[in-house]
């Protein structure tokens, strides 16, 4: 068995990608998917940054929805195309972002944690002001305000995202550290009946760093009686889309999980694993 189906990806309706639609569908046809989610970012009131325009992730919803239906009309035959979106959450967008997913009948929501009180930690300078386990704690405190401030979503986006971005050598992170506060947010996932997404970005560059959720945490989601999953390579461009799937298959066999998950209309779709 493989994973048939990439749930987290983007393309140029993304602030930060460029690539064509159609090049992210044929990639995903090449290594044997037979349905995708495309996931565009919208991220409002992102702070200023060096190397992007202002408000660099607000999303033209009715464009990128226009060339979705039409690839989807096109491709139909040959491969299952899903709208989606993964919502940035801050709390003072929270209305917004409510709004924003009802805006339109879309497939599969994702709901992500990309700042830290209107910072980024992807910048080096993000991690000076105060110590890594700091922030880190910080991170998953606003993670839990705010998916009960933005409850309209399906999966939880890479839970532990910042642990990408940390000060390279940088070892403070681990699930067991953070239990106490990874915890709530995995139960409140469960009680509410939401997913995670299994993400495997990080695969595709580092050899060191592990998927979001990391494997422990991912584990612990199943062991509170978290059952929904979707895996996703969050590629931007068409050579990473599907990495490391392998990887995070086994790594969610091992978690305990028997099936994953796909969407549509935001409805729930098992899949043997
Ligand atoms: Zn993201
Ligand atoms: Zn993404």
């Amino acid at each position: 068995m493989s994973i048939i189906a990439d749930y987290h990806m983007h393309s140029h309706h993304s602030g930060d990608s460029e690539s064509p639609m159609e090049e992210m569908i044929e990639s995903a046809m090449l290594k044997g998917l037979s349905e995708i989610c495309f996931t565009e970012h919208l991220d409002l009131d992102y702070p200023e940054l060096p190397d992007l325009p202002p408000e660099p992730f607000t999303l033209d919803i009715p464009s990128f929805k226009k060339e979705l239906f039409s690839l989807r009309e096109k491709y139909k035959d040959k491969i299952t195309i899903r709208f989606g979106i993964e919502i940035g959450m801050q709390s003072q967008v929270a209305k917004d972002n409510l709004s924003a997913a009802e805006s339109e009948e879309f497939d599969f929501i994702i709901a992500s944690q990309h700042l830290v009180d209107g910072r980024d930690p992807f910048y080096p300078d993000f991690w000076e002001p105060d110590t890594v386990e700091n922030i880190m704690n910080r991170f998953f405190e606003v993670t839990l305000e705010n998916i009960k401030l933005f409850p309209d979503f399906d999966v939880l986006g890479h839970l532990d995202y910042i642990a990408r971005y940390v000060p390279e050598g940088d070892t403070t992170y681990s699930y067991q550290r953070f239990k106490e506060k990874i915890d709530p947010i995995l139960e409140y996932l469960v009680a509410n009946g939401k997913g995670l997404d299994v993400n495997s970005k990080v695969l595709a560059y580092s050899e060191t760093l592990p998927p979001n959720p990391c494997p422990e945490a991912l584990m612990r989601f199943k062991e509170l009686g978290g059952k929904i999953i979707t895996f996703g390579s969050d590629a931007h461009n068409p050579g990473k889309v599907a990495c490391g799937f392998d990887r995070i298959r086994q790594i969610a066999l091992d978690a305990g999980f028997t099936e994953y998950y796909t969407f549509e209309g935001r409805k729930a779709i098992a899949h043997t694993l």
